[in-house]
């Protein structure tokens, strides 16, 4: 049982032993009480129970009609709903629209080498972007776009929902955009990464966008990615053989 069941228990223990012992039993309103009960419900579903409404929320959502009208489909998140690490892009592109998966076209094919060199397999962590939509292109133009802050403080909810569910021991923020929606801050990732921050007490690290190592193809800036890769690996005490600690030297 997690904490919050627990809590939630004694709680429960003490307002049924109030009812019994007390002269004057607690008083509260049928609503009140009827989200009580409703509790130890919501606990005990698993987290993928749990984020399947939130799934159909998200894939109805018209919060931006110009992204609706663009849009295939939404791109909810991918992995393991008990994961300990999350990494959260940005937006989903033209090949991410099509199969309704987050990073699946060239920056994702990185990602997934990434992270299979850190050790994990992709069905093992959760990825997730800060926009379910594709930002949209003007017609007759191709290419993509980073969300508008609107679009971000529209989106961002459904965001903070999953990350609460899915509650992972450490968040990876991939990129500015990432970093703007987690922190609400627009700051060089150049200065921001390789160090811890938080997220909602998660720790966070902070890298590199796939897409910038695509455009840079320097072992430089591919070690600084892996360097905070292996922090992350450290925080989660996985182990480290020394051939990872040396790629990209
Ligand atoms: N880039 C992102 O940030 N997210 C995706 O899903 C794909 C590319």
């Amino acid at each position: 049982m997690d904490g919050f069941a627990e809590a939630l228990e004694q709680t429960l223990n003490a307002l049924e032993a109030l009812q019994r012992e007390s002269d004057r039993p607690p008083r509260a309103s049928r609503t009140a009480l009827a989200r009580l009960q409703e509790l130890p419900r919501l606990v005990r579903q698993s987290k993928a129970e749990r984020l399947a409404p939130l799934r159909e929320r998200v894939a109805i959502c018209t919060r931006c009609p110009h992204l609706v009208s663009f849009r295939t489909q939404t791109v909810f998140g991918v992995g393991n709903c008990d994961a300990e690490l999350m990494f959260i892009g940005e937006a989903p592109g033209a090949d991410e629209d099509r199969q309704g998966e987050p990073f699946v076209g060239r920056a994702g094919q990185l990602l997934t080498r990434i992270i299979t060199t850190m050790g994990y397999t992709r069905d093992e962590v959760y990825i997730a972007n800060i926009l379910k939509c594709r930002p949209h292109m003007p017609a007759g133009q191709s290419g993509n776009r980073p969300p508008t802050p609107n679009e971000m403080a529209t989106c961002l909810p459904y965001l903070t929902e999953q990350i609460e569910i899915i509650a992972p021991r450490v968040l990876v923020a991939l990129g500015a955009t990432a970093v703007e929606g987690l922190l609400g801050r627009r700051e060089s990732v150049g200065r921001l990464r390789g160090r811890w921050h938080s997220y909602n007490d998660i720790p966070l690290m902070i890298t590199f966008h796939p897409s910038y190592l695509l455009r840079d193809h320097t072992n430089t800036e591919k070690r600084k990615v892996w360097e905070d890769m292996l922090l992350v690996l450290e925080k989660l005490e996985r182990p480290i053989s020394e051939k990872q600690r040396n790629y990209f030297r």
